[in-house]
This record gives C-alpha cells, structure tokens and sequence, in this order.
C-alpha cells in the first residue's frame, strides 16, 4: 500500500500492523511462551545422529550455559565468538549468551585463521566456542590475548582450552539474571554493507523479537510456521538468514528445527523422507541443486509443504522448474540483508490466507514497517514501477556498525532509513522485484565477498600497482569474484601467481576466479573505482 506522507512514496504491507512484544528479551521471546504440552515438543532434531531435543530440554539448556558462560567470565555485553557448523551446541551457545546479556559473534568455520582473528579482534570477543579439530585456526587468537577463553564442543580438548561440558554442566540455578533492555546487543554479525570491509553489525533483542514477530506473528502472518512443521536448518547458523529466519522463527512458532551441518544433496533428501520436512528455507544454488537431482523421485518428498530462497536472486526459469517438479509446494522468495535485521519483504505466497504472486517477485513488505524507492543521484522517492534504491525503516534495522559511526550515517540516515545499496521497484500489487545492485558487494552462493577486502589484499603483493575486484556471472555461483590488476613498473606477474597469492589467505569462496590486466583502473576525480565501468567492460566481452 503507497501513501504519498509528505511528499514521500511509502509502501506498507498489505496485513494489518500486529503488536509485537518489544520490550521482551530475545530467549523469552522464543521459549517463554510455550504451554506445558508445547514444552515438551521436539524442538531440535539433530540431523547425522537423530537426537532430538524438547523446548524444556532447550531452555534449560540454554540457562545452564549462561551459567557457565558467567562462571568463565562472560558478563553481561561481554561477545562470544561461535566457530562452528550448525550443531545443537551452537543453538545452545547463543541462547545461553542471550540469558547471560551476552553477544554471539559467529564465523565461518572455514575462514583461515587470519580471517577469524580479525573478526575476534574486531569484536573484542572474550571467549571462543569451536572444535578441537579447528584449535589450530583459532590458537592466534590465544596467543594475541593470553585472557581469551577457547572452548570445544569435542574430544581430545587442546591443551589450555575447555571442554563444552564445563560450560552446559553448570547449574542453571546459578545463572545470574541479566538485566536485559530492549536495545541491548544480542548478535554481532559481519557484513561488509554497501562498501568498504567486513563490520560488525549491532542486533538488538528488540531488533530481532521485531524481525522474527513480522515474519511468524499474528493472524494471517508472513511466513505461517506451526508447530506441526519440522523446519529444514540447511543453511549456515553463523549467517543471520538462518539464524533468524531458519532457527528463531522456528522457535518462536514452536516448530521442530531439524540440524544438518553442511549442505549435501543426498543427505538432504534423506533427511528431508525421514523427518518429514514441511519447510525449507534455502537459498538458490540448493533450490537448484534439488531441481537438477536425478534421483528425486527415489525420494518421497510430500511432507514439503514450503521451499522459501533467499540471500541472492532466484531466476524466473528455475522457479518455473521448481514449480513444475513440486506442484504442492509453496516456493517463493524473501529479500533479506544482515543490516536489515534481515528481512526486508517475503512472499505473501506465505501467509495463512495466502495471495497470488508472480514469480520473480521477492515478496512484499513486512508488517510494522515502512519501504521506500529512491532515485540514488537526487535522493527523492519514486512512484511505483520506477527502479531505484531500496530503503527500509523499522524498529528491526540494526542499531548500528560496531565502532564505526561514519559507516552507521552512511547506511542509515537521520529519518531512520537504511539505505540498502539494491535497485529494484514496486509493483501495482505492492511485489518487489530486484533488478540490479548500487553497492560493491559480490554474493557467492549467498555468501558475502567484500571487493575492498580482496583489494586490500592485492595491494600488499609488491609486482601489483593497483587493482579493483567486481563481480562476474556464474551459473553455479551466481557470482564469482574477479579482478582487474595494474602491474608494478616493469614487472612480470601472471594470473595463476595471483590467484594462488590470494587463496591462501582466504576462505574458499573469496578465492578470485579471473585476472585481466589492464594499464589503469579507470577512477573518479575524486578516486573511487568505476566499478560500473569495470563491469561493463566485463559484459562487453573485450576480456574472455
Ligand atoms: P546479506 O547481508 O549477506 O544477507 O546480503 C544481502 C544482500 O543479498 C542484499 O542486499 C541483496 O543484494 C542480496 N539478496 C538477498 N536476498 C535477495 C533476493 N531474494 N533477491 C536478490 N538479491 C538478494
């Protein structure tokens, strides 16, 4: 719905606005409403073992490790940082730092240990939660900070670190009660933005009980998760697509959070038959992988009522696949990024009494919040059906980068809108559609590879003069990155030289996919890279 206030195009969501417990810490917010029936519902599945874990035994699991959070020195404010694939420790580590008034960092589990220590160092996180088997990525932090407390969630636990069992044996009688406000920090993602390096993004309790309110709340809300539905926890918990829209959604709606700790086709249908997923969130590439499986026929799939793709387009051609192949499910989209809080608009394909959709569309608005288009050179808002950048207003928007307010006004501006950096338009029936993104970050798979990270890195190799990072199609990928690299004065470099300078200090999905040589790197007069410029050389095709 557009109301021109005040000059100003705004689009709300065509649900009614719901009341939405702000004041609520997040913990309580999942757990705490749950009837003694609801209680004892599985809450967990653990996918490679099948353990399955109650709300109950949840709750008190998450309280016993606040406790022994609180008994290694973990106050309230203080970060955690979660090095780990997607496991029950890891859901209990977060709640547990939630009751604690605690903050989660999370990581990639594959960075390289210079990738993890900058984001331990950023964050200024106290204690590390991780496998024994990945002590060798995180012993630079030990040796950076001799306080830094290093725990494994397995066995044989490294001499100097300790076992999850000193953490999630404490006695939940003693865990002190935090006192929480609503703008307290409870997650500390990293998200590189509209430009620049990797930041840590400040989510507050009130932040997220909004942003998991308007998706799952209410009547007819966006995303109907019940308490029947086993929800599929594919994607990675350290990114906030999955912890919020995968795992707290799934809490707060009391459904089953089925754990899978990394993404196989195979295993993924298999678990799918034998737990009798109802709802997939997933992203592009996984949509496409189960398009393409041969063998989904061996399987039986009808338990799947849902498949939601998010974190990076979906192509019109492969929902129609999808659509074809699964006819009784519901497949659409949601539009999310980590600044957002994240999610900014979702299908309405959705909703208890859902509503048509086209496909393409990456939803409409959630409730309780407000959307608009606006032209990036003048600043105004645009009428519907006109492309420009998509801005975002709301009490679930982040409260800001941490220790960086230059970067916090660029994003968010004194009205309270944050700017996102994607250009897309509104529909005459209120769908957004994405159509091209403003800002440098390249999305691989859904994952995040920020230009001026791989710049940075480029410019400390002596025979590179100069060099920019743009991203290039890819059909597995969506996007890879690749770079445009100026030689240092008479000197010879060659591409495989490159590429293998910067694999080795970068997770596996930064890795540049192609170097092109070129005699400069084409800048604004006040030295920004061209970045369109670069990319309309790419798609001219003057380099293959
Ligand atoms: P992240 O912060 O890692 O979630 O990345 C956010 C960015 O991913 C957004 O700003 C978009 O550029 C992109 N993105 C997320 N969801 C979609 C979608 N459904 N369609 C197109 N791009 C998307």
């Amino acid at each position: 719905q557009a109301n021109h206030d005040d000059h100003e195009f705004i689009f709300r969501s065509k649900l009614p606005d719901i009341f939405i417990p702000k004041e609520l810490p997040l913990h309580t917010y999942c757990l705490g409403n749950k009837s003694p029936e609801g209680a004892q519902r599985p809450c967990l599945i653990n996918g490679p073992t099948g353990e399955v874990y109650t709300y109950a035994e949840v709750d008190v699991g998450a309280r016993r490790v606040a406790s022994g959070l609180n008994k290694l020195g973990v106050g309230k404010g203080d970060v955690v940082m979660v090095l780990l694939p997607n496991c029950p420790e890891f859901v209990l580590t977060f709640l547990g730092a939630s009751y604690r008034g605690a903050v989660t960092t999370a990581a990639n589990p594959f960075f390289t240990p210079a990738e993890i220590l900058k984001q331990a160092k950023a964050s200024g996180a106290k204690l590390v939660v991780t496998m024994a088997s990945y002590y060798d990525k995180v012993k630079d932090i030990k040796n950076e900070n001799e306080d830094m407390v290093i725990v494994c969630i397995d066995t044989p636990v490294p001499e100097g670190c300790v076992h999850f069992s000193a953490v999630s044996g404490a006695d939940e009688r003693e865990m002190p009660e935090a006192e929480i406000e609503p703008d307290d920090v409870v997650a500390l993602p990293y998200s590189s933005g509209t430009t620049g390096l990797p930041k840590g993004v400040m989510l507050t309790h009130k932040g997220l009980v909004t942003s998991v309110a308007q998706q799952v709340d209410g009547e007819n809300p966006n995303l109907h998760y019940s308490q029947n539905d086993v929800v599929l926890c594919v994607l990675p918990l350290f990114h906030i697509y999955s912890l919020n829209s995968v795992l707290l959604c799934g809490l707060r709606a009391g459904a089953a959070v089925l754990i899978m700790p990394k993404f196989e086709i195979g295993a993924l249908l298999a678990l799918v038959e034998r737990h009798r997923v109802s709802v997939a969130p997933i992203v592009p590439p996984i949509v496409l992988a189960i398009a393409r499986h041969p063998g989904l026929d061996a399987h039986d799939l009808s338990s799947l009522r849902v498949l939601k793709s998010g974190g990076a387009p979906l192509g019109k051609e492969l929902e129609d696949t999808v659509r074809a192949k699964f006819p009784n499910v519901t497949l659409g989209q949601g539009y999310g990024m980590t600044e957002a809080g994240p999610v900014l608009t979702m299908s309405l394909a959705f909703a208890k009494e859902p509503f048509e959709v086209k496909a393409g569309a990456c939803g409409t608005v959630v409730r309780n919040a407000e959307m608009k288009i606006v032209d990036p050179e003048t600043g105004s808002s645009l009428p519907r059906n006109q492309p420009g950048e998509i801005c975002i207003r709301g009490d679930q928007i982040m409260k800001g980068y941490l220790n960086n307010r230059e970067a916090t006004q660029n994003t968010i501006d004194k009205e309270g809108w944050l700017h996102t950096g994607d250009i897309g338009f509104v529909d005459d029936d209120d769908e957004l559609f994405i159509v091209d993104r403003l800002k440098e970050l390249i999305k691989y798979k859904g994952f995040q590879v920020a230009p001026a990270e791989l710049e940075a890195l480029l410019l400390t190799h002596p025979k590179i003069s100069d060099a920019a990072v743009v991203p290039m199609k890819d059909e597995a990928a969506g996007e890879v990155p690749v770079a445009f690299v100026v030689k240092s004065k008479d000197s010879e470099v060659t591409e495989d030289e490159i590429k293998q300078f910067i694999s080795k200090q970068v997770v596996f999905y930064k890795r540049i996919n192609r170097v092109f040589f070129i005699e400069a790197i084409p800048k604004s007069p006040s030295g920004k890279i061209l970045r369109k410029d670069l990319r309309a050389i790419l798609a001219s095709g003057v380099y293959q």
